[in-house]
């Protein structure tokens, strides 16, 4: 038995659905699992698997198929993230990023020539990176200092980004300056620049708790110019792609947490089955089924959130609500599963000899990336009470 059978239509998947969900969690299983210690330790990406997952077509999942994409959902977007992160949070945010972010952002506010140019390396082969956050500027992002000026024909780019994440694997990378401090995030613009250009440069890897084999690091803009066919939608607009971006893509991280904690719930199970003590196996002990039945319900009810705000985004309801919801809740679940899992190993819990010990560390990240704990009830208190 796993927490995954409901009959619930929220998370009853189509058979297409049900078929991808399958073929990503066996690719996971088969492929990134044996690489998670390693690259865990090591605190870097395998490079083939990166090219695996481009090969699988599991970063251009929303890309229309004439841009070399699988043209497929948000939804199925969102059913790749749980399923990558059950097997290796860290992987699920690399995936979670580069669809969620950066090829949704260029996918609506690209222009055609944008989307012709990235749109198909987006799925072949390169990598995207989203760089909002700053040393002064995280969850009051619009205080970005990261100044751009317009010289003639292009842009030019000073400043500094903070913890950008698949920052040493990408090629291209949204990054919001402001054309005007004084204007608050009426000045915010977004740029398509990519790796290599000239005054731009990958700064500090940042040595972490959890997922510690996606890069985050520093980006470092001095006199960097880029062309001004670069700004991706109009001069002043970033604010508007920053927050609408969010939106969605903090529904992946629901994903990524949905994953983290069926996984671990999975762990738990499987192993209160086989340890056996008082002449028994522990799951045979109340105590312990009623903990895992528990930890059942919060992951099945961060399904129904995570599934349910992914299908009014496709379906163009809003979501705005939902999505910080679930994403709040989802990042609580998965925090709460994990503790619970290294408690049911026992001893064996708290060291690297099983999973449980690296998820419960990944868990810890859901309740502070794309939007803090606090931020996410901010706006969930917003779109429930008003301004007030
Ligand atoms: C591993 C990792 C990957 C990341 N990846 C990316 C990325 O790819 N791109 C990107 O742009 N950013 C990224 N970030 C940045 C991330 O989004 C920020 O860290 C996050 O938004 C919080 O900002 P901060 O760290 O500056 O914390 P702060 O904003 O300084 O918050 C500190 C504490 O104060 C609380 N707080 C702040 N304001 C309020 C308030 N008004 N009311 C109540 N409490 C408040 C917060 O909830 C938090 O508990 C990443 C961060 C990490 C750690």
């Amino acid at each position: 038995m796993t927490t995954s059978s409901s009959g619930h239509p929220l998370t009853q998947l189509s058979e297409d659905e049900r078929m991808f969900r399958d073929t990503v969690r066996q690719f996971a299983e088969d492929e990134i699992a044996p690489l998670v210690r390693r690259m865990d330790e090591d605190q870097h990406l395998d490079a083939g698997l990166v090219v695996r997952l481009f090969e699988l077509g599991l970063m251009g999942i929303e890309i229309p198929e004439e841009h070399g994409g699988s043209g497929g959902t948000f939804f199925e977007a969102v059913l790749a993230v749980e399923g990558i992160s059950a097997v290796d949070p860290a992987v699920g945010l690399l995936v979670d990023v580069h669809n969620t972010l950066v090829v949704k952002a260029l996918a609506r506010w690209g222009n055609a020539a944008q989307k012709q140019k990235y749109l198909p390396r987006l799925a072949a082969d390169t990598v995207g990176a989203y760089a909002l956050s700053e040393a002064g500027a995280g969850s009051d992002a619009f205080a970005l200092q990261t100044r751009v000026e317009r010289r003639g024909d292009s842009y030019v780019l000073n400043g500094r980004k903070l913890w950008i994440s698949n920052a040493k694997e990408a090629g291209l990378f949204v990054v919001f300056a402001t054309v005007d401090p004084g204007a608050g995030y009426k000045g915010i613009t977004a740029f398509l620049v990519e790796q290599g250009a000239r005054g731009f440069t990958i700064g500090r890897k940042e040595d972490k708790l959890g997922i510690r084999a996606s890069s985050t690091c520093e980006l470092i803009f001095e006199e960097c110019a880029v062309p001004a066919e670069q700004v991706m939608g109009d001069v002043g607009m970033g604010y508007k792609i920053a927050i609408e971006s969010l939106n969605e893509g903090r529904i992946g991280i629901g994903a990524q947490m949905l994953g983290l904690a069926e996984a671990a719930w999975q762990h738990a199970a499987k192993y209160a089955r086989e340890r056996r003590q008082f002449g028994k196996a522990i799951v045979e002990f109340q105590a312990m089924r009623f903990q895992l039945a528990e930890m059942a319900t919060e992951i099945e009810a961060a399904r129904l959130m995570v599934y349910n705000a992914a299908r009014l985004k496709d379906a163009g309801l809003p979501f705005r609500k939902e999505a910080a919801m679930c994403k709040y809740f989802a990042s609580q679940v998965a925090e709460r599963v994990a503790s619970l899992a290294v408690e049911v190993f026992g001893g064996s819990g708290f060291v690297k000899d099983y999973p449980v010990e690296k998820l419960y560390r990944d868990a810890k990240i859901g309740k502070i990336y794309e939007g803090t704990s606090f931020m996410q009830l901010a706006t969930i208190a917003k779109q429930t009470l008003g301004d007030g």
